[in-house]
């Protein structure tokens, strides 16, 4: 069996950023992805909740995403008031795809190294392959995994797979890490200069800067 699998980028995207765009670049390249599915958080109830309404970031990432036909967007998130568990968004991609079709969940090193704090995370691996991009001049995964939690450094060890073939020969539960170059970007970074009145330009695709400024995001000083 050898199917291209379906690469799943879920974020806050609050905004959406280079760093992002280019993340699934890579994977998509260096993971012979079929396509990456962009998959905006929805906005649950509390302190922690994203700062554009989601109208407004599922705007942004729709213009984001224009001109690349591998790049698409996905709303099955974004519309819930309640939070949303990655396991149960893997779940209903898998019925949506089917049993045969390889998903890879995309994420940093840092995000990696908090999974096993993810609710029900050790179903993760049923329902997808993890790709973990490692961004050059960081801590490299391998060395960080050694004073990460037990469990987790087990599966992780059990499972690392060493080249992308491993994704598209089984439909989940390999873990690969690719490299790319670092983008000092992030959306914490981009709110911050835009309440302190300092340019983005450049940081995220031109149709998504329009769009902040003409809808005035991110000008409050609360970041
Ligand atoms: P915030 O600053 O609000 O926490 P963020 O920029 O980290 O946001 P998220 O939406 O939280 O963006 O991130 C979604 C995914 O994108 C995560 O897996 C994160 O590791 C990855 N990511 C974010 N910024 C970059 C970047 N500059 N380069 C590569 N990956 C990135």
């Amino acid at each position: 069996m050898s199917i291209a699998p379906i690469g799943i980028l879920g974020g806050t995207f609050d905004p959406i950023h280079n760093g992002h765009l280019r993340l699934a670049q890579e994977a998509l390249e260096q993971c012979g992805l079929s396509a990456v599915r962009f998959i905006p958080g929805g906005t649950p109830p509390h302190r922690d909740a994203p700062h554009a309404a989601a109208q407004h970031r599922l705007a942004m990432t729709e213009l984001a995403l224009q001109g690349n036909p591998a790049f698409v967007l996905d709303e099955r998130e974004i519309h819930r008031t309640d939070p949303c568990y990655s396991v149960d968004t893997l779940a209903s991609l898998r019925a949506e795809f089917g049993v045969q079709q390889p998903l890879c969940l995309l994420m940093g090193c840092d995000a990696f190294l908090h999974l096993h704090t993810w609710h029900e995370w050790k179903k993760l691996f049923g329902l997808a392959h993890i790709v973990v991009i490692q961004r050059a001049g960081g801590r490299p995964l391998g060395n960080a995994m050694n004073d990460s939690d037990a469990d987790l450094r087990a599966e992780y060890q059990a499972r690392l797979a060493p080249a992308p073939r491993a994704l598209h020969e089984a439909p989940a539960g390999a873990i690969l890490v690719v490299d790319m170059p670092a983008l000092e970007i992030s959306a914490t970074s981009i709110r911050r200069r835009c309440a302190g009145n300092r340019s983005i330009r450049y940081l995220l695709p031109d149709s998504v800067f329009n769009y902040i400024q003409s809808n005035q995001l991110y000008t409050h000083a609360d970041y």
